[in-house]
């Protein structure tokens, strides 16, 4: 597993220079998770159509020309085993625009676009998730459609697999003469893990760098913030982009909710948080810029459990 191994010392190197603050054993027990991982032992459990396959996924990439009609579908059966059939609406748009003849896209008729879906993700009381394209699609069903309790190493392969699958997605996306900004750059990976005796538990979810012009764009960053509110915290570091823009404004969004259930599973352990946010057209890693980085500290202290950028330098 070369692609997991650089990660698997970056959070093993983490865990040996902090362990003292932590239970041995959990630390034990996360330190043999992730070398299970290492060993690629990612194992397909259970019924694998309501899940995310590594293996699934695999075999859509390698069917190359046919990869983006393929994903697509694959993510409408598996909102259909999760019932969320709002979302067939939006997976239908891109349909749509995937098998428009591009040269008659140039003239005036614009993609229909109906708007956003809202759906419920259990980001907490009274907060909701406007659906505004495929990317908001997978992040809606990476809250369900990620396993629990897998390894680090499988979430790591999922994410570099959605990772091709969405790259062939934009490209087909700018060959039908969507625009850049509807593109999303970057997909992100949150993953917590928490240790009782021999067994682990972990939850992933899958968010992506935002996509919109406009009005638009502002209207998914108030909502980001009103899922995060932690954002509301971070300040404006003279980026190029605004706090809320970066995966991670997604992705940390279902932080509370990932790690109280786990917390609920196993009492009052550990829990370590690992993300790791990939740009989409080439894959290298990206680290956490700065507005991501105090939006990381501000919920490390709140929760008191250390949330480990994978893609950091450091
Ligand atoms: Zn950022």
């Amino acid at each position: 597993m070369g692609l997991v191994q650089p990660y698997f010392f970056k959070a093993n190197a983490y865990m040996a220079h902090s362990h003292n603050q932590i239970q041995r054993e959990v630390w034990g027990a996360i330190t043999a998770h992730l070398q299970h991982s290492l060993k690629g032992k990612i194992i397909a459990r259970g019924t694998d159509e309501i899940f995310f396959s590594a293996k699934k996924l695999h075999q859509l990439l390698e069917r190359e020309e046919m990869s983006v009609v393929g994903f697509l579908d694959y993510l409408k059966d598996i909102s259909l085993v999760w019932r969320f059939t709002q979302l067939l609406q939006k997976l239908n748009e891109m349909f749509d625009i995937i098998r428009r003849n591009s040269t008659n896209f140039r003239g005036s008729r614009k993609p229909k676009n109906s708007g956003p879906v809202i759906i419920e993700i259990d980001y907490g009381p009274g907060k909701i998730y406007e659906v505004n394209s495929v990317f908001g699609v997978v992040h809606a069903l990476s809250f369900k459609a990620m396993r629990h309790d897998s390894p680090l190493g499988e979430y790591i392969v999922i994410l570099y697999l959605l990772r091709r699958l969405v790259a062939r997605f934009n490209s087909h996306l700018s060959q039908k003469g969507v625009k850049k900004s509807h593109i999303s750059t970057s997909i992100g990976l949150l993953a917590s893990f928490a240790g009782a005796g021999n067994q682990l538990y972990s939850r992933g979810v899958i968010g992506f760098s935002l996509t919109g012009t406009g009005k638009r764009r502002q209207n998914i960053i108030k909502q980001r913030k009103r899922n995060l509110p932690q954002l509301n915290q971070v300040q404006d570091h003279g980026l190029a982009w605004s706090p809320g823009n970066c995966a991670e404004s997604e992705t940390f969004a279902c932080y509370k909710n990932m790690y109280e259930s786990l917390k609920k599973r196993c009492g009052q352990f550990k829990i370590f948080t690992v993300s790791l946010t990939l740009s989409i057209s080439q894959g290298f890693p990206i680290p956490f810029c700065a507005q991501c980085f105090q939006l990381a500290r501000i919920i490390e202290t709140e929760s008191r459990h250390v949330i480990i950028d994978l893609a950091s330098q450091s």
